[in-house]
């Protein structure tokens, strides 16, 4: 089925408003295995708008169509709809009692304005909407759908979910030969979006049925797994042999898949393994603690910890001797052993985990340029383990890999000795 959605607006066209309705609706329709063929914005005018309506009903069978059906004057794709079908606008009669009623509720007459939102064009099936004022209106035009739907988000959303998506849904079961669809996300850290493509690449040609995709969210990577088939068990089980092959040659750099969060998972295997963990962070100012903590129920691990940012507190809070300091500067691989133990030891958790780096933009040295950061994990009963890591970017972007770089060496040790001691 070729489904289309044109949202109208000045404000989506002037960087005033971003599109958040097509996001919305492309994430429903693709549930039930509809792909979006194309989205169009087109600003409030009138032209535009009538022939944008009608190279979308050319070219799908259904097209959904947001903004313009409220009170104010630049509000008119009821009228560029009746223009575009070659109908006159008609007055709803049971829209314009729905709008006088709703008035006098709030001790208001109907003014004009108000009224010109029962005007529809002839022939259209008309759908009240339940959380606002403005109906959706369905016209047919050359074997094509239209929905039209106000531009509210709260407003699209309640009639997408209680008008649109049924009445797809019907449509397309009546269809005897369709596309289904099966989608997997796959999160990876740690490695480069090139080197995931290269790796996963060559193992395309043996699942023909299935659409491999990158997307680039800092720190992760993610592999989108996409199954067409002509149903949609061969679509599911297209999707199950490509997702293991993947999983087989990516390992650990898979932390989770679809709605999983890093720090949900990394929460997890702390939990799983009734583990604690200190933290002292130094370049990263405290946002391991940050995004540790926005996971709910953290307090079950997560001790405390500390932002050791001066030379003054590594030494006072995180216990590192100032000889290391003095000898191998705080930016080091002994000093970041140091704090992760010296945590650890003050804290009495099971793990230690800590960064000290160069963010940036100034500052580091010849051996350790900006972006040089050393992370460490000391855990009970296990040697200390610490890794230097050469990052670039901004200063935030630093800060971000260096957080999630420390978070693996924890997820890497919960994954390979996942009990506690
Ligand atoms: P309208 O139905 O055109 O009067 O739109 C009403 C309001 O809804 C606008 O002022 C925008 O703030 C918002 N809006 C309209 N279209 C969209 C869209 N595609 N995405 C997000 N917000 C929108
Ligand atoms: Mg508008």
């Amino acid at each position: 089925m070729r489904v289309e959605l044109l949202c109208t607006g000045d404000e989506l066209v002037t960087g005033l408003t971003p599109d958040t309705n097509s996001p919305y609706l492309e994430a429903r329709l693709f549930e039930l295995g509809i792909k979006v063929t194309r989205v169009v914005l087109v600003g409030d005018v009138r032209e535009d708008i009538s022939r944008a309506l009608c190279e979308a009903a050319a070219r799908a069978e259904v097209v959904i169509v947001s903004g313009g059906l409220g009170p104010t004057s630049d509000d008119f794709t009821a009228e560029c709809a009746a223009k575009a079908a070659g109908v006159p606008l008609v007055e709803d009669a049971r829209t314009l009692q729905f709008l006088r009623e709703r008035a006098a509720k709030r001790g208001r007459e109907l003014t004009p304005n108000v009224a010109r939102m029962a005007l529809v064009p002839e022939g259209s099936e008309v759908v009240p909407n339940p959380v606002g004022a403005a109906p959706l209106f369905i016209v047919r035009m050359d074997g094509c759908r239209l929905f039209f739907l106000p531009g509210v988000p709260r407003e699209y959303r309640a009639l997408v979910d209680g008008e649109v998506l049924p009445r797809v849904r019907t449509e397309l079961e009546k269809q005897s030969e369709r596309t289904h669809r099966a989608f997997r996300l796959l999160r990876t850290v740690g490695i480069p979006e090139s080197v995931l493509d290269a790796r996963v690449a060559p193992l395309a040609a043996a699942h023909p049925r299935v659409v491999f995709g990158f997307r680039t969210h800092a720190p992760e990577n993610q592999l989108k797994l996409m199954a067409e088939a002509p149903s949609q068990a061969e679509a599911e089980a297209a999707l199950a042999a490509a997702e293991s092959a993947a999983r087989a040659e990516l390992g650990l750099a898979v932390y989770g898949a679809d709605g999983d969060t890093y720090t949900g998972v990394v929460a997890r295997l702390l939990t799983e393994a009734r583990a604690t963990l200190a933290l002292a962070e130094s370049c990263t100012g405290g946002l391991i603690a940050s995004q540790l903590t926005a996971v709910p129920g953290a307090s079950s691990f997560l001790i405390g910890g500390t932002v050791v940012y001066t030379e003054q507190m590594k030494m006072a809070w995180a216990g590192v001797p100032a000889e290391l300091l003095e000898r191998h500067g705080a930016v080091s691989s002994p000093v970041a052993v140091a704090m992760a133990e010296g945590i650890r030891a003050a804290c009495k958790t099971t793990h230690g985990l800590s960064v000290t780096g160069f963010a940036g933009p100034t500052g580091g040295t010849a051996e350790d340029p900006v972006g040089t950061v050393y992370c460490a994990l000391a855990t009970e009963g296990a040697p200390t383990r610490c890794e230097r890591f050469s990052i670039s970017g901004d200063r935030e972007l630093v800060r971000l890999f260096a957080a999630s770089y420390a978070l693996e060496l924890l997820r890497e040790r919960l994954l390979t000795a996942p009990s506690a001691p």
